[in-house]
């Protein structure tokens, strides 16, 4: 009776969350898309709009342009209508479309799923509705790329999961769920298949990690940390308990490890003389220095110098460098790529490769957190999600 009873509120869940399993994603969201075409890859479709069925194709290349106010759809002969919203659906359980934007003028990408065209004030907005667990293979494809070990995917899938949920009302005002950008996460095109991403994506599906409060946690991730994450709080406004900062031994060997960048003495005085609105002529100070860990300030002349403010003026791949002043050039020396903050993935990816399993790798970089299924939380769970 028991698993009978557990079973059903399973079920009910399922049946009354909005998006449990399926996700809205608005696709080449920071283009303003005039005309573009669709094709059909693989399966059946019909084509829809206001609940009535327009079509049904089995290959074909349909053309989407926006005239005035409205959607004109065409296929290669016929003009089939203006709408304000129309949608092509997969006939069977999947399908996949190629969009190719004509205009502008931009490479064409995959989906698997359904599209949705919808006007949304003078702009269309192309919204691919796809699995849920698609989505995660893709996005790990696009954040993580396509050459590392089994365990590293699955602790990526659970992160990016793990974001997923927690982020599903981030543009719910504008019709979709995320959109394709790093504003949320890079979504490329469908996961090209890799076999290690799709069974990561299987073997981990539906779990997500939460804090001691089971409140989704916060599940950032960077290319390298350079020897020591940094706590939520040194980036962001608020420290986290579960995002401390740990010496990372790991990723000294990926490629990322360091790096270094000059820029001339005169572009650094003057951005002191911007930072300190300070009447002080810096010219003469010596601003060679070496952090002996990584810091949120440093403090040098007087100067309380933010390495986030630096980093961002001089497009650094960290804040977590020293400075060598010298014949006339700031040299910045530095490690990592990224915030630094969460899974570093270089590190991860060497964890994976020396046998480490992705719950090790999980509660490495994030301490006190624990996996569930977000299937099996209680639904005001999502939407107390909400940043
Ligand atoms: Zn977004
Ligand atoms: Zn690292």
């Amino acid at each position: 009776m028991r698993l009978f009873l557990s079973t059903f509120f399973l079920q009910l869940a399922f049946l009354t969350a909005p998006h449990a399993q399926s996700i809205r994603i608005s696709v080449f969201n920071s283009q303003e898309i005039n005309y573009f075409t669709v094709n059909i890859s693989e399966g059946r479709y019909v084509l829809r709009s206001n609940g009535e069925t327009l079509g049904e194709y089995k290959k074909g290349i349909f053309y989407f342009s926006k005239q005035g106010n409205s959607i004109e759809v065409r296929d290669k002969r016929n003009l089939i209508g203006k709408f304000q919203e129309v949608e092509l659906k997969p006939m069977e359980e999947s399908g996949i479309l190629k969009v190719n934007p004509v205009s502008p003028n931009l490479e064409g990408r995959e989906y698997d799923g359904n599209l949705m065209v919808r006007m949304s004030g003078s702009r269309m907005k192309i919204i691919n509705v796809l699995d849920l667990e698609k989505y995660v293979a893709a996005v790990i494809e696009a954040e993580g790329g396509n050459h590392a070990e089994p365990e590293f995917y699955k602790a990526q899938a659970v992160l990016i999961r793990t974001f997923t949920i927690k982020n599903l009302y981030k543009h719910a005002e504008e019709g979709f769920d995320l959109c394709d950008e790093v504003h949320c996460q890079a979504y490329l095109h469908r996961c090209t298949q890799n076999a290690d991403i799709l069974s990561a994506t299987v073997s981990t599906a539906g779990k997500v990690l939460v804090d001691q409060d089971g409140v989704l946690i916060m599940s950032p991730f960077h290319s390298n940390c350079g020897g020591k994450t940094s706590a939520s709080g040194m980036v962001w406004q608020k420290d986290l308990p579960y995002l401390k900062s740990v010496t990372d031994p790991f990723c000294s060997v990926g490629k990322q490890a360091t790096w270094t960048a000059s820029i001339s003495r005169e572009d650094w005085l003057k951005f002191l003389a911007d930072y300190t609105k300070s009447p002080i002529d810096y010219s003469r100070y010596d601003f060679s220095f070496k952090p002996a860990q990584r810091a949120r300030y440093i403090s040098i002349h007087g100067i309380e110098l933010n390495m986030r403010t630096v980093r961002e003026t001089f497009g650094l791949k960290s804040a977590y460098f020293s400075i060598q002043d010298l014949d006339g050039k700031i040299t910045f020396n530095g490690r990592g790529y990224g915030h630094g903050v969460g899974m570093c993935q270089e590190g991860a990816m060497e964890m994976a490769r020396v046998n480490y399993s992705w719950l090790d790798i999980i509660h490495y970089y994030f301490k006190d957190v624990e996996v569930v299924d977000y299937r099996e939380m209680e639904l005001h769970r999502f939407k107390s999600g909400k940043e």
